[in-house]
């Protein structure tokens, strides 16, 4: 499935577009990340077109600062937190960065950094890292679940990234668990992210503990020092997300679920436990055939999914 590394003799810049902070680098031909560079969203976010502009001059920046001409980038990867047609290269919307839809990204930036600029949701450019170079190396069959402010999926199948009719595959967040559970951001009804998600799970330590600003990060502490409550706190969450995957690992029978984003560096609470509800509720057989790993890429993800998504689509 995956080729071997080096085949594109051009490097690639990667931008990987987020609500808070906008991160670039230049990827060698060997897929290791020689310059990174961020700025903030917030001073563009009032306007698009600055924004824009504003990535088009730091990617010529990079490009600069790695001391390369155009000539030797084979092209431009941006990931996007949202919905995007990665066919025509149109931002159709962006939840958390205002003005964004409909936004023909690719023709725009193609004209003014003149290079070929591909665009894609970022969970799937993290889930074509992780494929690639990350957990999931020559894993035909995975799901790659982000677990963050929201809850994002990618989906590898037959060794191919699953996209959907309209590049909108993977909403793992959105699969409703609970017709008569709290509504969602999407419009629905107790989907799993209303379970997972950053803000639910802020609250159910809060409650847990009886003390108001708690977070995973000091739920995390607490269960260092082995805090009962805290303990307990973990093996509810991590029953809440396996109970959230058993459909998934009944319909798609992976062989690996990898778990990224910030709650996934309290592995050593959640895993096991994930795995058990899993194991107790799914179908034999799939129950049976699957692993659970930590993603590989922390803040390079974007940018090293961005140079698999440039060479897949230069093959
Ligand atoms: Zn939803």
């Amino acid at each position: 499935m995956s080729k071997p590394l080096g085949l594109l003799k051009r490097y690639v810049v990667g931008v990987d577009v987020g609500g808070t902070n906008i991160k670039l680098g230049i990827v060698d031909p060997a897929g290791k990340v020689i310059v990174r560079n961020s700025f903030a969203t917030s001073p563009f976010a009032s306007s698009r077109i600055k924004l824009i502009g504003a990535i088009a001059q730091e990617i010529e920046a990079s490009i600069i600062a790695a001391g390369l001409n155009k000539k030797q980038i084979a092209g431009v990867g941006i990931g996007l937190p949202g919905l995007v047609d990665y066919e025509k290269g149109i931002v159709r919307f962006l939840p958390n960065i205002p003005g964004w839809r409909g936004v023909h990204l690719k023709s725009i930036l193609q004209k003014k950094v003149k290079l070929p600029v591909f665009v894609d949701n970022d969970v799937k450019i993290i889930t074509l890292a992780e494929s690639q170079f990350g957990a999931g190396q020559g894993v035909a069959n995975l799901v790659c679940l982000t677990l963050g402010t929201g809850v994002g999926a990618g989906l590898i199948l037959n060794g191919r990234l699953y996209r959907g009719e309209g590049n909108a595959a993977g909403e793992l967040g959105h699969m409703p668990l609970n017709e008569k559970g709290p509504r969602c951001n999407c419009g629905g009804w107790g989907c799993f992210e209303s379970y997972v998600g950053r803000r639910p799970l802020f609250a159910l330590a809060s409650r847990m503990v009886g003390k108001n600003g708690m977070t995973t990060q000091k739920m995390f502490a607490l269960a260092q020092n082995g805090n009962k409550k805290a303990l307990r706190y973990w093996r509810i969450v991590a029953q809440r997300i396996g109970n959230g995957l058993v459909g998934i690992v009944n319909l798609l029978n992976p062989r690996l679920i990898i778990i990224g984003g910030g709650v996934s560096n309290n592995e050593k609470f959640l895993f096991k436990t994930i795995a058990a509800t899993i194991q107790g509720r799914a179908m034999s057989l799939q129950g049976s055939a699957f692993n659970i790993k930590r993603a590989k890429f922390k803040d390079d993800a974007g940018i090293i999914g961005a140079y698999v998504l440039v060479t897949n689509a230069q093959k």
